[in-house]
């Protein structure tokens, strides 16, 4: 009787943690970079996984100010509502807060001889841009981010 319980607690707990492991991983972590290649446009794939920039004031979002979500393109990770968008002049969608804490990550990029903080997806990693400390209050954040790494969900 005793072997059985401990047996039923033992693969409770073996349920219990690949429960756990489940909810952090998603396909879109473990894409490598030829599935990219063929899920995603020749631009999107430039920026998003090539770390590439739009050309400034060509972008389908950076005028765009209906009222939604900004999600990621590679993945659909929610990244940006559109209460925190503004224009900044740059050229490029400009947000001033991220949706949520643990959306994005952060890095330090050190190309083209300046020190800039790089913003990744959280949830596939692909590059979304970079976060400058001139954006407007209350965060003085400007989350600087290419149109090709954002898809649009509108509020409904
Ligand atoms: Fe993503």
């Amino acid at each position: 009787m005793k072997q059985v319980l401990i047996l039923s607690i033992l693969s409770l707990f073996i349920l219990a943690q690949s429960k756990t492991g489940e909810t952090h991983m998603t396909e879109n972590e473990h894409k490598s970079e030829k599935e990219w290649q063929t899920c995603l446009t020749p631009e999107e794939y430039s920026v998003l996984r090539k770390k590439g920039t739009e050309r400034p004031f060509t972008g389908k979002y950076y005028k765009y100010m209906e009222d939604g979500t900004y999600v990621c393109a590679a993945c659909g990770n929610e990244l940006f509502s559109s209460k925190t968008k503004y224009d900044s002049g740059s050229g490029w969608p400009s947000f001033y807060e991220a949706i949520a804490e643990g959306k994005i990550n952060y890095k330090e990029d050190n190309s083209l001889g300046t020190a800039r903080i790089e913003i990744q997806c959280a949830n596939c990693d692909s590059h979304l841009g970079h976060v400058f400390d001139d954006g407007p209050k209350p965060t003085g954040k400007r989350y600087c981010i290419n149109s090709v790494s954002l898809d649009f969900e509108k509020t409904k």
